[in-house]
């Protein structure tokens, strides 16, 4: 890519509707990428494994009013590392890891904001509830006082095609629209995590209000 970090930030936001926040994906980015990404404007950044999130969080503290999404699988085990961090939980998974969430949250005194990640399709890679689940569940999570459910996060299966992947961001959609009818008392659903990279302008049609993007502005990133 010819354009600097700065170009594609902007390009890209000015595309969005006022109602999508773009999210930075600055997995194995550098700190001096993710600097330049905040001087064009980006507050939200996402990131997918602890460790290397927390020291470049460090490493930015002196950067005022950044808002920090975990998007990566979560580990029990650093759940409590995550809460220091991040003040965005997209990847909760499983009603088990929501509960502990909870209770850490509670000794922490901190209250998460939490999207539940959705499994439209099967998909041996990739963790989260099917719809089903998530239905079965609910009555549960309602009671994670601590935690802020507000979204669905969903990641189609690679390699779909684009009604394909328009049909699971649909289903989403659905589903927030399903559970807000259960009238819960502490789950209000009223975020899309869906689209990356590749797909987001399909998610934007299907309601998405949050996407994460990392390739097209940062570019490809070395394995
Ligand atoms: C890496 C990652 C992204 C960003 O993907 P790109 O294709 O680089 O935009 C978004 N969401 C999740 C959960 C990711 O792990």
């Amino acid at each position: 890519m010819t354009s600097s970090i700065a170009e594609r930030i902007r390009k890209i936001q000015d595309s969005l509707p006022e109602s999508v926040k773009l999210i930075a994906v600055s997995k194995k980015v550098s700190v001096a990428a993710m600097r330049e990404a905040y001087d064009a404007g980006i507050r939200d950044f996402g990131e997918s494994r602890i460790q290397e999130a927390a020291s470049k969080i460090d490493a930015l503290q002196d950067l005022s009013g950044i808002t920090w999404h975990f998007i990566g699988h979560l580990q029990s085990n650093k759940a409590k590392k995550a809460l220091a961090y991040f003040q965005w939980l997209h990847s909760v998974d499983s009603l088990k890891l929501a509960q502990r969430i909870n209770l850490l949250a509670q000794e922490l005194g901190v209250s998460p904001k939490v999207c539940l990640q959705v499994k439209i399709l099967p998909d041996p890679g990739k963790s989260g509830w099917t719809i089903q689940q998530l239905l079965d569940d609910l009555r549960e999570l309602d009671l994670c006082k601590n935690l802020q459910i507000e979204g669905l996060m969903t990641i189609p299966p690679l390699g779909l095609d684009s009604s394909a992947v328009m049909n699971v961001f649909n289903q989403t959609q659905q589903l927030m629209r399903e559970i807000g009818d259960r009238n819960l008392s502490n789950i209000k659903i009223k975020q899309l995590s869906m689209g990356m990279s590749g797909d987001y302008q399909l998610a934007i049609q299907s309601g998405a209000t949050m996407i994460r993007l990392g390739t097209i502005l940062f570019g490809e990133r070395s394995v």
